[in-house]
C-alpha cells in the first residue's frame, strides 16, 4: 500500500501562546492495521456513499433554492426538526479529514462541491429575506427569538451554526479550498454583526441556550487570519455563569447539561492560546481536572441522561443513558489542547488512551459496513450497545433517519484516529499512543513505523528511518509496572521508566534503529468514586466486560487474545475487552467480593 502525504494545509498566521509541544498535521500520520484502521474504513465507506443532495435539502429549501428532487432526511435532519443542518458541518470536517489523512479525492471533491452549493445558498439571502452571510437550514427569525428569550421550538441555533463554521474551517485548512474560506468568513461576519449589537447582559442571557463551541471556532478563525475582530467576537461567547466558578476551581457542574459545557472549555483553551490570559487556561485546566476526577466513568465517558451530577456520583448513575459520546469526543479535543501546554505530564494521554479505547472505539458497530454508532454507552448491569432510550432510537444510528449529535462527532472521531498518536517539539518526538501507524516527521526528514497488536500484545516496536540527534519521549502509562525499553535488541539502561512519566531516550539515531517498548499489563480494578465495593475490571488499559454477576477472580485464558474467565455468583463467566462488546448484554461495573 502506498501512502500519500498532502501538503495543502493552510497554516494559521498567529503564533499560539503558552504552547510548548505540537500535534502533527493529519497528513503526517497514517494508520496501517488494527481496530483504529478498521473503524476508519467503515466510516469512510459511509462518507463516500451518502447522498450529498439529501444533505443539501434543508439548506436549499431554507434559502429558497430548488431542492433538485432530493429525498428528505429523517431524524435530526428532518425538515421540521428544530436544529436541522447541524449534521452537515460534521460531514464537511470528516470529508476534509479523510482527504488529509488518505489523500482520497472522492472525499475532497464532495467537500468542495458541497461548499460550492452552500455558497449558492448564501448568495440567495436577499431573495430569501435573510441578512448577508446567513447560512442555515432554519429561518433567521429563530435568532431573533433566541435574543428575545422567546425561542420555544427546541432549537439551539448557534449550536448548529457552530458545526457549519467548524466544517467550513476544516475544508479551508485541510483542503485549501478558498470558497470554504469565503463562505466561512461571510457567516462569521454575520455572527459578528448580529452579536455586536447586543449588550453584555443580552449575550450572557442568550448563552442560557446551548451554543456549541462558538468561542472556539471564532478564536480559531482569529488564529487562522490574524484579524482581531474574530477574537473580539469569540470573547462575546465567554459564558460567565460557567467560567467564573471554574476560574476559581469550583465544581458547580451538578445539574448542567454536560455536552453544552465541554466545547466552551475547548474555546477557553483556544482563547488562552490567542491572548496569553491565564484565566482562560485555568478555566480549561480546572474543567478538565474536575471532569476527569469527579465525573468520569472507568471507560472515560461522563454524564448520565446527558447531565452532570454531584461530584463522584458514579455507582449511583449506572443506567442505560450513560456516557454520551459527544462529551468524550470533546473531552479528547480538550485533552490535546491542554497537553500541548504541559507536554511533560502523561496524565493527559493516560486519559486519552482510556477514553478512546474503552468508550469511542467501541461506540462504532464493527458489524456495520457504514460504521454506525450508539449515542449513549449503557453502563447499567446487563446493558447492550445500540439498545438505548429514545434519543438513541433504541438502535444503532442509521444512514438517513438518525443524524444525532453523536453520529456527527462519530464520523469526526473515526476519521482522525491517528491525530494524537505522536507529538513533537524542537528536539523531541512524543510517543503517546500505541497503535500500528507510520509517521512522516517531515520537519526532521524522519519516518517512524510503529508495529504492534497492542493491547492484545504488551509490546510495540518503532522503526526509525532517517538520522539525527533528538529524543524519543515514550509515555509510560500509569497502569503498567516494570516497563522495558530496548534499542536494536539491547535493553536501555539509565532511562527512568516510572509509570505515569515519559521515558526519555536521547541519542544519535541511525536509519534502521528499532525501539522496542514492553508495557507489562495486569488485572486491576477501577473503583467507583462513591462506592469502593463497586468497580470495573481492567487488564492494562483495557476495561473488560462480561456477564452480570459479582466478580471474584479473573484469569486470562490465552496469551494471543484478550479472553478471560472470571468467577461470578459461583459461576464461571467469559470476559473480554469492552470495546468488543457489541451484540450482547454485558456488565462493566461489578460488586466486588470482599
Ligand atoms: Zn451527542
Amino acid at each position: 500500500m502506498a501512502f500519500m502525504y498532502i501538503t495543502l494545509k493552510v497554516s494559521p498566521v498567529v503564533t499560539e501562546q503558552g504552547t510548548s509541544a505540537y500535534a502533527f498535521d493529519l497528513s503526517q500520520v497514517s494508520l496501517t492495521s488494527g481496530r483504529f484502521l478498521e473503524n476508519q474504513q467503515r466510516t469512510l465507506t459511509y462518507l463516500k456513499w451518502v447522498d450529498v443532495n439529501r444533505l443539501l435539502y434543508n439548506f436549499r429549501a431554507n434559502h429558497k433554492l430548488s431542492t433538485n428532487g432530493a429525498a428528505k432526511n429523517g431524524g435530526w435532519d428532518a425538515p421540521d426538526f428544530p436544529f436541522r443542518t447541524h449534521m452537515q458541518g460534521h460531514f464537511l470536517t470528516a470529508w476534509a479529514q479523510c482527504y488529509a489523512t488518505t489523500g482520497d479525492t472522492t472525499c475532497r471533491d464532495r467537500a468542495k462541491s458541497f461548499v460550492a452549493e452552500l455558497q449558492k445558498c448564501q448568495a440567495n439571502n436577499a431573495a430569501a429575506g435573510f441578512s448577508t452571510g446567513y447560512l442555515s437550514g432554519f429561518p433567521e427569525s429563530d435568532f431573533s427569538a433566541l435574543e428575545a428569550r422567546t425561542l420555544s421550538n427546541g432549537n439551539v441555533p448557534y449550536y448548529a451554526v457552530h458545526k457549519t463554521m467548524a466544517g467550513l474551517l476544516d475544508v479551508w485548512v485541510h483542503i485549501g479550498d478558498t470558497t470554504a474560506r469565503d463562505v466561512l468568513l461571510a457567516l462569521a461576519g454575520w455572527v459578528n454583526t448580529r452579536t455586536g449589537k447586543l449588550s453584555t447582559s443580552q449575550m450572557q442571557n442568550l448563552m442560557g441556550t446551548e451554543f456549541g463551541g462558538m468561542n472556539e471556532v471564532l478564536a480559531n478563525i482569529y488564529h487562522q487570519t490574524g484579524d482581531k475582530k474574530w477574537l473580539t467576537a469569540a470573547q462575546r461567547f465567554d459564558h460567565a455563569a460557567v467560567f467564573d466558578p471554574l476560574a476559581s476551581n469550583q465544581d458547580k457542574l451538578n445539574g448542567l447539561h454536560a455536552n453544552t459545557q465541554v466545547p466552551k472549555w475547548i474555546g477557553a483553551a483556544r482563547e488562552f492560546k490567542a491572548t496569553g490570559t491565564t484565566r482562560y487556561r485555568d478555566i480549561a485546566r480546572n474543567a478538565w481536572d474536575i471532569t476527569v476526577k469527579a465525573h468520569s466513568y472507568a471507560i472515560g465517558g461522563n454524564s448520565q441522561a446527558e447531565h452532570f451530577h454531584e461530584p463522584n456520583g458514579i455507582a449511583s448513575y449506572l443506567t442505560t443513558d450513560t456516557a454520551e459520546a459527544c462529551n468524550s469526543y470533546n473531552m479528547l479535543k480538550l485533552t490535546r489542547e491542554l497537553w500541548t501546554l504541559n507536554p511533560s505530564s502523561t496524565t493527559y494521554f493516560d486519559f486519552y488512551e482510556r477514553t478512546l479505547m474503552n468508550h469511542l472505539l467501541g461506540q462504532q458497530n464493527p458489524a456495520d459496513s457504514h460504521g454506525h454508532i450508539t449515542y449513549f454507552t449503557p453502563l447499567i448491569p446487563g446493558g447492550k450497545r445500540g439498545v438505548g432510550p429514545a434519543w438513541g432510537g433504541g438502535t444503532w444510528s442509521t444512514d438517513y433517519d438518525s443524524f444525532w449529535c453523536c453520529q456527527g462527532t462519530g464520523i469526526e472521531t473515526n476519521t482522525k484516529l491517528m491525530d494524537s498518536i505522536y507529538g513533537y517539539d524542537n528536539s523531541t518526538l512524543f510517543v503517546n499512543l500505541f497503535t500500528p501507524s507510520v509517521l512522516k516527521w517531515t520537519q526532521r526528514s524522519v519516518t517512524i513505523t510503529q508495529t504492534t497488536t497492542f493491547p492484545v500484545s504488551d509490546t510495540t516496536t518503532l522503526k526509525v528511518e532517517g538520522v539525527g540527534d533528538w529524543a524519543m519521549n515514550i509515555r509510560i502509562p500509569s497502569w503498567t509496572s516494570n516497563a522495558e525499553i530496548s534499542i536494536n535488541g539491547q535493553k536501555v539502561t539509565g532511562v527512568s521508566t516510572t509509570p505515569g512519566s515519559y521515558a526519555r531516550v536521547s541519542r544519535t539515531w541511525t536509519s534502521g534503529d528499532v525501539v522496542t517498548i514492553r508495557l507489562p499489563m495486569s488485572i486491576r480494578t477501577i473503583a467507583a468514586n462513591d462506592k469502593s465495593g463497586v468497580a470495573a475490571v481492567a487488564f492494562g488499559p483495557v476495561v473488560l466486560s462480561g456477564n452480570y454477576g459479582s466478580s471474584a477472580s479473573v484469569k486470562r485464558t490465552s496469551d494471543s487474545s484478550l479472553d478471560f474467565t472470571a468467577s461470578a455468583n459461583g459461576q464461571n463467566i467469559k470476559m473480554g475487552p469492552f470495546y468488543d462488546a457489541q451484540g450482547f448484554n454485558y456488565n462493566v461495573y461489578w460488586t466486588m467480593a470482599s
